[in-house]
């Protein structure tokens, strides 16, 4: 009899690791609270308007190229249209002077050494680090869980990745923001705070990005977040395995020293040879466990020794055609406003016009996301103030929206905010994190290291997902399924076995 894993969250960890269980002969069940495969992978569907909530760059994307191989085989990839830019972001300052992040690094450089020949020398360096790692595989550092690596495994990971290990150095410690205050000129000063999403991230991180959007391997996939969660799941089930919605896992049973099956708040049991989880880290080990097999690492760890990222999405569904404009936008404010509870000097403007198959002919849906805080939203949860901060945020973003797109108020047929509840409520993660651990210059070395993927005192249990591997995203969460059931076939002496759908 094959053995049975009972796999918690259908996020595209839970989905990946299903798909690797059934790949490798187990009988596999996953158990997802919410009755929509995808977690965080998501998108929904308003007066004919898809909102994506998810992937704006999907490492992978192209053929041939790293984490590709990993995509083919979910069956993620296949047939499906990938969208590339040109440019990630723009900057743009109240004079209107743009500072274009183009993905080509010698455009880029150019275009740098236009805007300011004072910063020459800086930008050079930035352009010579996006071309080096251009060359580098980053899927090789979570590629086999370091525990099992054979002696070959571990050639080949450091010739990957030794002749990188100086421009990792030099650029993994050093945040945006340290960079960007390097800059005289101020429009490269603030832009280079805003165009890799938060100001603390280590510019080795936006490098990669430039890397691979600059190979064609960082595209957006057309359909959207869901679409693309929703194929894993297809494959998953055509791979024979099964998936339980609205099933909310109360507990991971235990005997002895051994995980043995999940108890549901329904009070259903459902035993098991071996459980992963791939659902939000803290629910996992405090509530699901019940702390009992925590050690101090990960107690001091999720008592806050990393930063964590939440924030708000407004969106709009807008009956205006927005494909001449550019993507991605970041306008610098005339003066610091508070929105949402915090001060902000710039509004990042997306729009998804180059997928015309997330809204009606000629019309398209437009975003801003702004970083925000559980706390400030929790406060007032459940009182009137909820929905009219909401309702205010909106408003104040859509004023500056018609300052930049002017007649657009009228166009708009559809509003939407996502606030860290929002997030928490739909996938259970902790504090409405999007990506688990920020992230930043001071966390990067933990993240090529990883977290424990296996505790300790407990046999025949794994955890999987964006709470072992800071920083999340798609590519690496679904890595990190594939490595639980690695590990799983290593545990029980059999050879790991990939297949392409
Ligand atoms: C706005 C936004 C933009 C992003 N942009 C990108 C991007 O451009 N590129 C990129 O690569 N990544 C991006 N990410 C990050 C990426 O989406 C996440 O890191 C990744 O999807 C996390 O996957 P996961 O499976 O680890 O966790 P999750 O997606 O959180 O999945 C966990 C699943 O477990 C389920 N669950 C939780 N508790 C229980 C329970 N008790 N019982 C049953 N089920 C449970 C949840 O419902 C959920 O489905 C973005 C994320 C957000 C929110």
């Amino acid at each position: 009899m094959p053995r049975k894993v009972v796999i918690i969250g259908a996020g595209i960890a839970g989905l990946s690791a299903g798909c690797y269980a059934q790949m490798n002969g187990y009988d596999s069940e996953i158990f997802e609270l919410h009755d929509i495969p995808g977690g965080l992978c998501t998108a929904w569907e308003r007066k004919g308007y898809v909102i994506d909530g998810c992937i704006h760059y999907l490492f992978g994307s192209g053929e041939g190229q790293p984490f590709n191989q990993m995509w083919q085989e979910l069956g993620a990839v296949q047939s499906r249209e990938m969208i590339d830019h040109d440019e990630l972001m723009r900057v743009i300052d109240g004079d209107g002077r743009t500072f274009v992040a183009y993905c080509d690094p010698d455009r880029l450089e150019a275009h740098l050494h236009e805007l300011s020949p004072a910063d020459a020398p800086l930008s050079s360096a930035f352009a010579a680090g996006v071309r080096q790692f251009q060359r580098f595989d980053m899927s090789v550092l979570q590629s086999k869980p370091r525990r099992i690596m054979t002696p070959a495994d571990w050639a080949h990971f450091l010739g990957a990745v030794l002749p990188y290990t100086g421009a990792m150095a030099r650029w993994g410690r050093l945040s945006a923001a340290r960079f960007a205050n390097r800059f005289h000129d101020p429009l490269l000063r603030a832009g280079w705070k805003l165009v890799f999403g938060w100001e603390n991230i280590p510019l080795m991180v936006g490098m990669f990005l430039l890397a691979y959007l600059a190979n064609r391997n960082a595209a957006f996939p057309a359909g959207g977040s869901l679409a693309f969660a929703g194929a894993i799941a297809r494959r998953y089930e055509a791979l024979g395995g099964k998936i339980h919605y609205k099933a909310d896992v109360e507990r991971i049973l235990v005997e002895g020293n051994k995980a043995v099956g999940l108890r549901l708040y329904d009070d259903s049991i459902h035993m098991a040879d071996a459980v992963i989880s791939a659902a939000d880290g803290r629910d996992t080990l405090f509530s699901m466990l019940g702390e009992e097999y925590l050690g101090p690492g990960l107690k001091r760890l999720y008592n806050g020794s990393l930063p964590l990222h939440s924030q708000v999405q407004v969106s709009w569904g807008v009956a205006r055609d927005m494909s001449a404009e550019p993507h991605w936008a970041t306008y610098l404010l005339e003066k610091p406003e508070l929105i949402g509870g915090l001060e902000r000097t710039a509004l990042g403007v997306k729009h998804y016009a180059f997928d015309p198959s997330l809204a009606p002919e000629g019309k398209a849906v437009v975003e801003v996301m702004l970083e925000s805080t559980y706390d400030y939203w929790q406060r007032i949860y459940g009182r009137r103030l909820y929905d009219t901060e909401q309702r205010q945020v909106c408003d104040q973003v859509t004023e500056h929206l018609e300052r930049i797109y002017p007649g657009i108020r009228n166009q708009i047929e559809v509003s939407d905010v996502v606030t860290p509840l929002s997030y928490e409520r739909y996938t259970g993660n902790w504090l409405g994190s999007t990506c688990g651990w920020l992230l930043t210059d001071r966390t990067m070395v933990k993240m090529i290291a990883g977290l424990p993927k296996k505790l300790r005192a407990l046999q025949n249990f794994y955890m999987a997902g964006q709470w072992v591997e800071p920083g999340g995203s798609v590519p690496v969460v679904a890595l990190s399924g594939r490595n639980a059931i690695q590990l799983l076939c290593h545990d029980d002496r059999q050879p790991f076995v990939a297949t392409t759908a």
